[in-house]
């Protein structure tokens, strides 16, 4: 007979995915309260790194990859994506281009990953509020059409970053689509 184990724990990989210099790497260590340290990033390379995390009683191994700036050579392959049940979006809310990218990100996303994983658009630097390129409502109505969370972040004041992380677990979890470890 099977041992009873105390507590489920879960693994969970999310990629951070958009345009060079929107914000992801430092998102990812605002978010790990700074376990990473983001001068010893690879120039190129795709990182990762694992957190434990307590979502709603339950133990989650959190493992979030980054492209560590891979995407400039449009070098992000389908080992990036592989076994992803989450996925944030990113652009950058002074910079138009990056939300045009958007769309781009997304068919990427498609190509590599289930049709299920959980999206969310994350609006980064709103703090940069007077040299704002996209509004809010764009950002909102994109989310709408695509299906996608959303969410506006600010690595550099800590705005919405742990939320928009956890809502993407907490998604996950609900369905129960996530790995047991
Ligand atoms: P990545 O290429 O997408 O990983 O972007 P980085 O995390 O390397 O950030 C690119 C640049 O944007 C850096 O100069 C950061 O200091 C800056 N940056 C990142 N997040 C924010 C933010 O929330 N607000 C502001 N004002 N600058 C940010």
């Amino acid at each position: 007979m099977e041992e009873e184990v105390g507590g489920e724990e879960y693994l969970f990989k999310v990629v951070l995915i958009g345009d060079s210099a929107v914000g992801k790497s430092n998102l990812l260590s605002r978010f790990a309260r700074n376990e990473f340290d983001p001068n010893n990033k690879a120039t190129i390379g795709v990182e990762f790194l694992t957190q434990e995390l307590e979502i709603d009683g339950k133990m989650v191994k959190a493992q979030i990859w980054d492209t560590a700036g891979q995407e400039r050579f449009r070098a992000v392959t389908s080992a990036y994506y592989r076994g992803a049940v989450g996925a944030l979006i990113v652009y950058d809310i002074s910079r138009k281009t990056t939300f045009e990218s958007v769309k781009r990100w997304l068919d990427e996303l498609t190509t590599h990953c289930e049709t299920t994983v959980a999206r969310m658009l994350v609006g980064n630097k709103c703090d940069l509020e007077d040299i704002r390129d996209v509004s809010v409502e764009d950002g909102k109505s994109l989310a709408e059409e695509e299906g996608l969370f959303f969410m506006e972040t600010s690595a550099l004041n800590a705005t919405n970053v742990q939320t928009a992380f956890e809502m993407v677990y907490k998604a996950e979890l609900s369905v129960n689509r996530v790995n047991l470890v």
